[in-house]
Parts: structure tokens; sequence; C-alpha cells
């Protein structure tokens, strides 16, 4: 009799705790009922990079000086600068830059040290290629200003996004798909 009452009080207990641990997931499932999704419908919805995103590199021809400082200061010496010395004007011409963005780890070294500021980093992401050949930039490639996202006719509308609690979304611009932030 005594084991049969021991027996029904650890059932009991053991009741007592599984319902405790379901109310609890319970609670954590409506906890999330209450939120509204921050994933993105990439790539009809777009994020706008935050001020200081290091994308795909800038490069201005005319301003460069052939200084091969962005070279010494690359981590992995990725710029190939091809340069002569025009002798008549005791000059270097600068006949072509390349940077190799399969390579680059975009830290932005050279960007920060360029003497001329003929380097800027953007905000183009999208670098995607079938070939890996087609990401080595040359001075006309890497000349060309990026498209801004915030100008994108195709981007969708991703509605409810102003109601994403404070910080976590900053800012949602008129019914456009995108934020300014990356900062999910
Ligand atoms: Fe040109 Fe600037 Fe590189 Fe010097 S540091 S070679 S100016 S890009
Ligand atoms: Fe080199 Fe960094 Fe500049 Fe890429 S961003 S070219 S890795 S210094």
């Amino acid at each position: 009799m005594f084991s049969m009452a021991n027996g029904f009080g650890n059932y009991s207990q053991q009741a007592v705790r599984a319902a405790k641990y379901i109310g609890q997931g319970f609670m954590v499932t409506l906890d999330h009922m209450n939120r509204l999704p921050i994933t993105i419908q990439y790539p009809y919805d777009k994020l706008i990079p935050s001020e200081r995103f290091r994308g795909r590199i800038h490069f201005e021809f005319d301003k460069c000086i052939a200084c091969e400082v962005c070279v010494r200061v690359c981590p992995i010496n990725l710029p190939v600068v091809d340069w002569e010395l025009r002798k008549t004007m005791r000059k270097k011409q600068l006949n072509s830059y390349t940077i190799d963005f399969g390579t680059c780890i975009f830290c932005g070294n050279c960007v920060e040290y360029c003497p001329t500021n003929c380097l800027s980093m953007t905000e183009e992401y999208e670098l995607s290629t079938c070939d890996r050949h087609g990401l080595n930039y040359d001075q006309t490639a890497l000349g060309r200003l990026p498209g801004s996202v915030a100008t994108d006719g195709t981007i969708k509308t991703v509605p409810n996004l102003t109601s994403l609690s404070k910080g976590v979304i900053e800012g949602y611009f008129g019914s456009r798909g995108i934020t300014n932030s990356w900062t999910l």
C-alpha cells in the first residue's frame, strides 16, 4: 500500500514537472507569435548597408600617383599598380590598376592609407560571378560608381517593418523594402 502511494506521488510530481515544461515551451511560442519577422526576401528586398560598410572599392584613376602605398599596407599585397617613369616629366605615369576581389579581404587598409584619397569603399556587396577571374577588377571596373539600393526600382515592399522594436531596424524608407542597418 505504501509503495503504491509512493509511486502515485512520484507520478504526480513528474506530471506536474512535465506540465511546467510544456507551459514554458508554450510561453516561448506565444512570445514569438507577438514578434514580426526580421528576415527579408533577398533579392527582392535589400538592406541599405551602414555608413561605414566596407563594400567594393572605388578607384579614381586621375588622382592616383602610383606611389604603391596601397600595395605596401595591404596584408596580401593585392593591388597591382602598373606604372612607368616618364623621364621627360620626371614623373610616374600610371598605366593600369587592378584589385582582385576574389582575394581581397575588404580590410580597408588601402583606402585608409592612400595619400590622395583615390580609393574609397562603396556600399556594393553583390559581387558574385560564375567566373572567379571576373572578380579581378581593372581601373575601369573599379571606377564604376555603385548603384544605390535606395534608388533601385525593383525592390518590393516589406510591410510592417516599422513596427519592429526600436534598435532592431532603424528607419523605413517610404513603401520600399529596405532598412538602413545591417544589424538585424
Ligand atoms: Fe594610387 Fe593611392 Fe595606391 Fe598610391 S596608395 S598607388 S595613390 S591608389
Ligand atoms: Fe588589400 Fe585590404 Fe585593400 Fe583588399 S581592402 S586590397 S585586402 S588593403
